[in-house]
């Protein structure tokens, strides 16, 4: 383009005019079809930037592009202006003088004919001055407009001719093109992200509520829920508590990502951990108000005790809530990437904790139902029904089943002589040696009193020995702290029956491994007997009472 030159002769001037017509449209032409060859927004805001500076004879030239995620005009590339002297700007339409002139499609002036700003308010509330401009030129598609070039005054300090606004106004018409296929490949990426983000949420809720529907043992179905979240959004470590029966307390249940010895030791109950009062710090808070906290600093928080913040960068807490109550929380602590926990995490887990909160307090109710408070042990109407449904098993498939009954030695004089509350410590103790020494798959029960049974599918009377005897050595051998830094040294006397042809049901198996357990007590006690009409395949002979010399060592 260049400023018109008058001429005096009339058919030649129309020439060149036609000869300066095909050369725009030609330089249209190639133009159009070069940016609607660009799929990137920044590459295409440069080229059309450039495209028209050289075009244009402007002193700079800037252009704004719509953002379909901020929902404003925002600024994208220029050229003629010192470095980041553009940075940040952005323009909010939809109201304003300015904004109507925009929608009419054609270039037009910023200024008047003296030189003052036409569109005062907005050039003040968006600092537009800063464009410098003379010459706005709408990007318009289908009534909506997707962008604005800007041209400063042109470099030989002429107005802008005619053949220029002709000019501007299809190049805008092919940008707009190139600029709108661009947006909707934005779009259709943004979309298709979502949708998969979406799939992917649903199919891990969908694997946790499959398999909560098989979980009925509490600590599986919190470390279930615990690693399925942890996976989820990625996360180094976590920990679910939850309340006390007296619901003033949270208290730790199972954790992840810690130290393994520490983590086993409180995932297996054997060390307790601090307690948290309702209201205190962020989990205390979270279960009192049933609103999730996220934390990306804890170095700032003052929720969060100095003696908590070790390793941990960003921590979300979640309540876990039923229709009626809250019933502890599950904390996510760092993202293995390093970055904060974004908004689709934080929904997941919302989504996640909802669904494992009426698993959790089912789980919980039926283990509170089936275990004793003093020793953790499945309670005795738990035993039958377990030994019922074994022995069923080992009948149906002749599969191996034993059963060891145990009794505390002398509990009664423990008792008298320590009083009733050393005797309850010890009855804990005892159960802990016995949970830590069975398998998983082995079935340890308060019998009753200081009774206790272990219920053995897939055992056979030889292997029965084997762990009987590692119960009896393990009490024999513990320290048991009594009073006054006093040590107490407790035994029990064990017996053991295996299921065989001869054995008709559950009272008859009771009955002799019950029997074997009284011919250890008469034996001598603190020793372990196999029933006698329980065929054991090994050197160690069935016997009424084995004495401990002889037993399988
Ligand atoms: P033995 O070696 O023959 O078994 O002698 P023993 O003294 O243990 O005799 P027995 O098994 O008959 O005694 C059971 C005692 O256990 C009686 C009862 O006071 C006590 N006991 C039962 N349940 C509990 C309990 O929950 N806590 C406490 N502290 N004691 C209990
Ligand atoms: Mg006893
Ligand atoms: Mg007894």
């Amino acid at each position: 383009m260049s400023k018109s030159v008058g001429c005096a002769d009339d058919s030649q001037s129309s020439i060149r005019e036609l000869e300066r017509k095909v050369f725009d449209y030609f330089t249209l032409l190639q133009l159009g079809k070069s940016l609607i060859s660009i799929h990137n927004m920044q590459d295409l805001a440069h080229a059309l930037v450039s495209s028209v500076y050289d075009a244009s004879d402007a002193e700079n030239v800037a252009l704004l592009i719509y953002d379909i995620d901020s929902k404003v005009y925002e600024y994208k590339d220029s050229i003629g202006f010192p470095k980041g002297a553009l940075d940040g700007l952005r323009f909010v339409g939809e109201e304003g003088l300015l904004w109507r002139v925009l929608n009419g499609g054609e270039p037009f002036a910023i200024r008047d004919s003296l030189g003052h700003d036409r569109f005062e308010t907005a050039i003040k509330r968006y600092e537009l001055e800063r464009l410098d401009s003379v010459l706005w030129v709408p990007l318009m598609l289908k009534n909506k407009l997707h962008g604005i070039l800007t041209l400063g005054e042109k470099n030989d300090g002429n107005s802008y001719a005619d053949r220029d606004l002709n000019f501007l106004s299809h190049l805008a018409t092919q940008a707009v093109v190139a600029i709108d296929s661009v947006l909707v490949d934005q779009q259709k990426q943004r979309t298709t992200a979502s949708l998969g983000l979406k799939m992917q949420n649903l199919s891990v809720l969908y694997d946790v509520s499959r398999a909560l529907n098989f979980a009925n043992d509490l600590k599986k179905t919190l470390l279930l829920i615990l690693d399925k979240a942890r996976g989820a959004v990625d996360a180094q470590k976590g920990s679910i508590m939850l309340l006390d029966d007296g619901k003033a307390e949270l208290e730790i249940k199972v954790v992840r990502g810690i130290d393994p010895v520490v983590e086993r030791q409180i995932n297996d109950g054997e060390v307790e951990c601090t307690k948290i009062n309702v209201g205190e710090g962020i989990a205390g808070k979270v279960v009192k108000t049933g609103r999730y906290m996220v934390v990306d600093d804890v170095s700032t928080d003052s929720n969060f005790k100095k003696s908590d913040r070790s390793n941990v960068e960003n921590i979300i807490c979640i309540p876990l809530t039923t229709a009626d109550a809250h019933i502890g929380v599950m904390n996510i602590t760092n993202k293995k990437s390093g970055e904060r926990f974004s908004e689709n995490d934080i929904d997941l887990l919302i989504a996640l904790a909802g669904q494992a909160a009426i698993t959790i307090n089912n789980a919980n109710l039926y283990h509170l139902a089936i275990t004793d408070g003093l020793t953790q042990l499945f309670i005795n109407r738990y035993f039958r029904q377990k030994l019922e449904d074994e022995l069923r098993r080992s009948k149906r498939y002749s599969r191996n089943l034993s059963l060891i009954m145990m009794d505390i030695d002398h509990f009664k004089t423990l008792n008298d002589t320590y009083g009733h509350q050393q005797g309850d410590d010890i009855l804990a103790a005892t159960a802990r040696i016995m949970r830590n020494n069975v398998r998983e798959t082995d079935i340890p029960c308060r019998y009753g009193g200081e009774e206790f049974a272990v219920i053995l599918p897939e055992t056979d009377a030889k292997d029965a020995i084997v762990l009987a005897e590692r119960l009896r050595k393990g009490i024999e051998n513990y320290d048991f702290s009594g009073p006054a830094d006093e040590i107490l040294k407790v035994t029990i006397s064990l017996g053991i029956a295996s299921v065989d042809k001869n054995i008709v049901g559950m009272t008859e198996l009771i009955e002799l491994a019950d029997k074997a357990m009284y011919a250890s007590k008469k034996a001598g006690r603190n020793r372990v007997t196999v029933d006698d009409t329980t065929s054991v395949a090994t050197s160690v002979a069935a016997a009424k009472a084995v004495p401990r010399a002889k037993q399988a060592s």
